[in-house]
């Protein structure tokens, strides 16, 4: 199968041309960008400058992918990687790293300088304190979708930071600048996806290396197995990166992009998706509604969402909300029989008695789903579980709905925990 150059991909799609070639590509192959940048596509991509004394990498793609895409960047380059920036902590930046490392003491270099914001460290320790809990996470999220083997979601060791990941040698707080064989990196630190982000102008390529604030999807800035995100931050972020008026832009997903006007059209459109978001949430918060009206009335145009560069296939506008709602006002929806509620299943049981059993709410469940209307459906089929946990139809009723709500979903989020609770319900069944 024969791939278009990444920069002429994102050329033809922000330049209205039709295309049905993924723009995340996940090869391990190394793609030319300029004579002196490289990016190994990957999950994440590996950005590499060549300068006349050595290589600066930006990330190291996942445990998984890391031999592979270091093995790419070798076929580019037998120079030594002198410095290894992380654009953040996520494992599919840093899980890579070993391999780094390994490739530097296999060649007799020094290993590289790993730079990145204090706050990676931080991460790493709560990984270590999280460990198993980021496993299940990660298994549910990456769960419902078959995405290609070998994604970087955790180390093969049992752990999800991998042991052999490099920790930062040098650490900053706002910003640094470093010069590797004359070429300056000018690095800034933003809240965005995460609190420990790095994004870098550097000014002889005029290129702009931009992590995970921009992916080719829509933000990932509501994910709702994940730690707080920062909408309004990484809108601000995306609009100091205009100021640069880059040439090149680097993610670590998705496409590079060339040319000035495309590249602060695309981070315009991702900051005015967040800086709407964030506006029309606050104003309502503001006027004293709750959570649940909330979600259901702040939208973001269709037209917006359609294109390519901000498309909902991975997170969603909705779960921006509810992070907009928990950055600003914790945990609890103003739903008072919320806020300390019965267990599920003392709910459960009251609603079924009501109902004269558990099979009326089964049956109407069934019915909704076929309708379409997952929401209700989901959110019935829950008391019938809730009131009889070992109920064969019940989890029967449940896996199916599930399983349809799965299939009816556009997001990745939305797919994995659907798909878990279809498992779930499947295991179960004794068959
Ligand atoms: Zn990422």
């Amino acid at each position: 199968m024969s791939m278009t150059h990444p920069l002429e991909l994102s050329a033809l799609i922000l330049d209205g041309g039709e295309t049905d070639e993924r723009t995340n590509r996940i090869t391990n192959q190394v793609v030319d960008l300029t004579d002196h940048i490289s990016v190994v596509e990957s999950f994440s991509h590996i950005i590499t400058f060549k300068t006349d004394d050595g290589l600066v990498s930006f990330d190291s793609s996942g445990a998984s992918t890391g031999v592979a895409c270091v093995d790419a960047l070798r076929a580019w380059s037998p120079d030594p990687v002198r410095k290894l920036v992380y654009t953040h902590g996520h494992i599919d930046h840093v899980g890579g790293s070993g391999a780094f490392a390994a490739d530097a003491a296999a060649q007799g270099f020094e290993a590289p300088d790993v730079v990145g914001h204090h706050a990676v460290a931080d991460r790493f320790r709560r990984y270590d304190d999280t460990n198993t809990f980021n496993l299940h996470i990660n298994n549910r999220q990456f769960g419902g979708i078959s995405l290609k083997e070998g994604m970087g979601i955790g180390g093969s060791d049992g752990r999800f930071l991998p042991a052999d990941a490099m920790w930062p040698t040098t650490e900053y707080d706002d910003s640094h600048t470093f010069e590797v064989g004359g070429v300056s990196f000018e690095l800034f630190h933003d809240k965005g996806e995460t609190d420990d982000h790095t994004w870098a102008w550097v000014p002889e390529h005029k290129a702009l290396c931009v992590g995970d604030f921009v992916t080719w999807v829509f933000p990932n800035c509501g994910n709702p197995q994940k730690v707080q995100r920062f909408p309004l931050e990484w809108a601000a972020a995306l609009r100091k990166m205009q100021t640069k008026n880059a040439d090149l832009l680097l993610g670590a997903h998705g496409l590079p992009v060339q040319g000035t006007e495309r590249v602060n059209r695309l981070l315009g459109d991702l900051a005015t998706a967040l800086e709407t978001l964030v506006k029309e949430t606050v104003e309502m918060m503001n006027n004293n509604v709750p959570l649940d009206d909330i979600i259901h009335a702040v939208k973001l145009p269709d037209d917006h969402l359609q294109r390519k560069w901000m498309n909902p296939i991975y997170d969603e506008p909705e779960f921006v909300v509810r992070n907009i709602w928990r950055l600003y006002g914790g945990w609890w929806d103003q739903n008072p029989a919320q806020l300390k509620p019965p267990t599920r299943g003392a709910v459960g049981a009251e609603v079924a008695a009501l109902a004269g059993g558990i099979d009326l709410i089964i049956a109407r469940a069934q019915a909704l789903a076929d309708e379409g209307d997952f929401r209700l459906a989901c959110s019935l089929i829950e008391f019938a579980t809730q009131a009889e946990p070992d109920s064969q139809a019940a989890h029967g009723a449940r896996a199916e709905i599930y399983q349809a709500r799965r299939n009816s979903e556009y997001s990745l989020m939305s797919k994995g925990i659907f798909a878990a609770a279809a498992n779930e319900s499947r295991a179960k069944l004794s068959d």
